[in-house]
């Protein structure tokens, strides 16, 4: 094995043991890159690229890429917005999707943003709270929390709360409502602002191409089936393929096979279309990656 050089790896904060761990080491994975027994230890080098990953708390990731610590990371675009992070965002990756809301004790008497004037708001994101709070002009009294800020309201230490959502189960659990979505967030693989160097910006380049061809095979699916040759022009117009179908002749007489690409989003519809088009036998299979 090659001995890597840790001043020269290129080196990737994760949540240590949260919501986006596993999601992140999957797409990790997903790309290509190999770990060894990453529960182990917080320093882990990648056994096939000069990568090696540091695993802390989602809150110290934005800083440590800020510092050039690491050189990218990737954690929620609440974390990063609430750190108000001097980062580069390479891209969305579409998972760890929720929001920052407004919750309210049901049939309470806060309807409205402006029903906050004067009222107490807990919340571990203070930041963003305030910034809401300063684009409607509207003063409240913002009380920072590190974590449980969905019981504050029953416990009379704040009137209402500014908390993540995805669901609304646990705002539900605790008898409040979502009254206004403050931020939309999602994972993002952010970047250090600091000088790389040209290897380590390739590496990124590589990273990220990987990741685009990951994230389109996960919304793609392959589709085959057959058809009557005289289909063929009906089919084309249906299939809102990435490229050209590939149209194979059958044993049987007239009939043809149909391969091609469609995105996961258009499945249903186009499976119905083409039912109605003649085709038969219509299989759909999952993309491991694709090179577009
Ligand atoms: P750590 O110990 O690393 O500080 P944490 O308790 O702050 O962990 P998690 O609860 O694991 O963090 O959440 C990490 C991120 O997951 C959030 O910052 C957010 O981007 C995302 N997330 C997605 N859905 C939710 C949700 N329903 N509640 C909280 N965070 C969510
Ligand atoms: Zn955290």
């Amino acid at each position: 094995m090659r001995t890597l050089d840790s001043t020269t790896s290129l080196r990737i904060a994760v949540q240590k043991s949260g919501r986006l761990t596993d999601k992140t080491l999957n797409l990790l994975d997903g790309i290509g890159l190999k770990f060894d027994d990453y529960k182990r230890s917080l320093l882990i080098k990648c056994l096939n690229f000069d990568v090696e990953l540091l695993l802390i708390r989602d809150d110290d990731i934005p800083e440590y890429v800020e510092d050039g610590v690491c050189d990218l990371g990737f954690v929620g675009a609440n974390t990063v917005a609430e750190d108000e992070a001097d980062v580069t965002v390479l891209r969305g990756l579409g998972y760890g999707v929720c929001r920052l809301s407004l919750a309210v004790p049901k049939n309470g008497n806060i309807n409205k943003p402006a029903d906050f004037a004067g009222k107490k708001v807990a919340t571990s994101y203070p930041v963003l709270t305030r910034k809401y709070f300063e684009s409607q002009g509207v003063d409240v009294d913002i009380i920072t929390l590190s974590g449980s800020v969905e019981i504050a309201p029953r416990l009379e230490i704040a009137d209402a709360i500014s908390d993540l959502v995805s669901t609304g189960g646990t705002l539900k659990a605790n008898g409040l409502e979502e009254l206004v979505n403050i931020f939309d967030s999602e994972t993002q693989l952010i970047q250090t602002n600091k000088p790389l160097s040209d290897g380590k910006k390739h590496l990124i380049e590589k990273i990220l191409q990987r990741i685009e061809g990951y994230k389109k095979a996960a919304e793609s699916r392959y589709i085959m089936m057959n058809a009557p040759q005289e289909s063929v022009p009906k089919i084309k117009e249906i299939i809102p393929s990435l490229k050209s179908p590939t149209v194979m002749p059958l044993a049987d007489n007239g009939m043809v096979a149909i391969h091609t690409v469609i995105p996961l989003s258009t499945f249903w519809d186009v499976m119905e279309q083409l039912k109605e088009a003649g085709a038969t036998g219509i299989v759909m299979l999952p993309i491991e990656s694709m090179i577009v």
